[in-house]
C-alpha cells in the first residue's frame, strides 16, 4: 500500500492515455497520488482529475519558476478550487534561483501571500525549494505564524544542517528519485536522520525517474524504488516504512481522508 504524495499527472500532453496509466499505478498498489498544480491552469487540471479519478487528490499553487503565468485575482481562484472536498493543500510554492535572470524579490513575495492564503484556508504547504536553501529557510522563520496547519519541503535534496531546521518548524521531508542516485551521498545521511513520524516519499512526476529507471518518464507507479531505497538506508522494514508514510502522509493533508464529492 503506497502514496505518492508528490506527482503532476496535470501535464496533459506527457502521459497518453489517462485511465491505462491510472490502471497501471493501481496495479503496483499505489493506492493514492497527490496531483500537484504549478500554476492556475495546471491546478484547475489537477482538481478536475482529482475529482474524477477515485486515486488523486490535488494540490494548487504558483511555483516559484512559473510566476509569468500570474494573473490579478488568481490566489482567489486558487483559493476557490481548494474549497473542493480533494483540494489537500496550497502548492507547489517557494523559491527557485536555478535559473538565470530569476526575479527573487517576486519570489518572495508569491511565497509569502501563498504561505498566508494556506493559513487563511487552514490548509498544509507543499515547498518547492531549489538554489535558495537560505532565503527559504528565512521566509518560513519570518512567516512561522502561517504554518499552524503544517507543510513539507517537497523532493528535498539539501544537507543535514537544513533538514533539522526545516524540522525543527515543525515540517515533514518528503523524499523523491535523487534518494536513490547512486551519487546521492549527502541525502542518504538526510533519509536516516528523519524522524519516521515526519517523512514522506513521493515521485515528483513525470520529472527524475529513480535508478533504475534514470532518464525515463517518471510515474507515480515508480514510487515503489523511493520506498525501498528509504527502508534499506534507514534498517526499516519496507512494509512497516510504507504505512508510517501513509499515515504520516494522512495526518498533513487531512482531507486525504475525504472521498470524492461532497
Ligand atoms: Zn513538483
Amino acid at each position: 500500500m503506497y502514496i505518492d504524495t508528490h506527482a503532476h499527472l496535470n501535464y496533459e500532453e506527457k502521459y497518453g492515455d489517462e485511465a491505462a496509466l491510472l490502471a497501471h499505478i493501481r496495479a503496483v498498489g499505489v493506492e493514492k497520488i497527490i496531483d500537484v498544480g504549478w500554476n492556475y491552469t495546471s491546478s484547475a487540471y489537477a482538481a478536475k482529475q482529482a475529482q474524477a479519478n477515485s486515486c488523486l487528490w490535488f494540490a494548487a499553487g504558483f511555483h516559484p519558476s512559473n510566476l509569468e503565468d500570474f494573473r490579478e485575482g488568481d490566489f482567489e481562484k486558487i483559493a476557490a478550487l481548494l474549497a473542493a472536498p480533494k483540494g489537500v493543500a496550497v502548492g507547489e510554492i517557494g523559491l527557485d534561483y536555478h535559473y538565470e535572470n530569476t526575479d527573487e524579490s517576486a519570489q518572495k513575495r508569491a511565497f509569502c501571500a501563498q504561505l498566508e492564503l494556506a493559513h487563511a484556508l487552514c490548509l498544509p504547504v507543499i515547498i518547492h525549494s531549489r538554489d535558495a536553501a537560505a532565503d527559504t529557510l528565512q521566509i518560513l522563520k519570518d512567516n512561522r505564524r502561517y504554518l499552524d496547519c503544517g507543510g513539507v519541503m517537497h523532493c528535498f535534496s539539501g544537507s543535514e544542517e537544513t533538514a533539522k531546521e526545516y524540522l525543527k518548524l515543525g515540517l515533514y521531508i518528503s523524499f523523491a528519485g535523487p534518494v536513490t542516485f547512486k551519487n546521492a551521498r549527502r541525502l542518504d545521511e538526510v533519509a536516516k536522520i528523519v524522524p519516521s513520524e515526519r517523512i514522506l516519499a513521493e515521485t515528483d512526476s513525470p520529472y527524475l525517474a529513480p535508478e533504475p529507471l534514470r532518464g525515463t518518464l517518471n510515474t507515480p507507479a515508480n514510487v515503489p524504488f523511493i520506498y525501498k531505497k528509504l527502508a534499506q538506508l534507514r534498517g526499516e522494514d519496507e512494509e512497516e516504512l510504507a504505512q508510517k508514510i501513509y499515515k504520516n502522509a494522512h495526518t498533513l493533508f487531512t482531507k486525504l481522508n475525504n472521498h470524492g464529492k461532497i
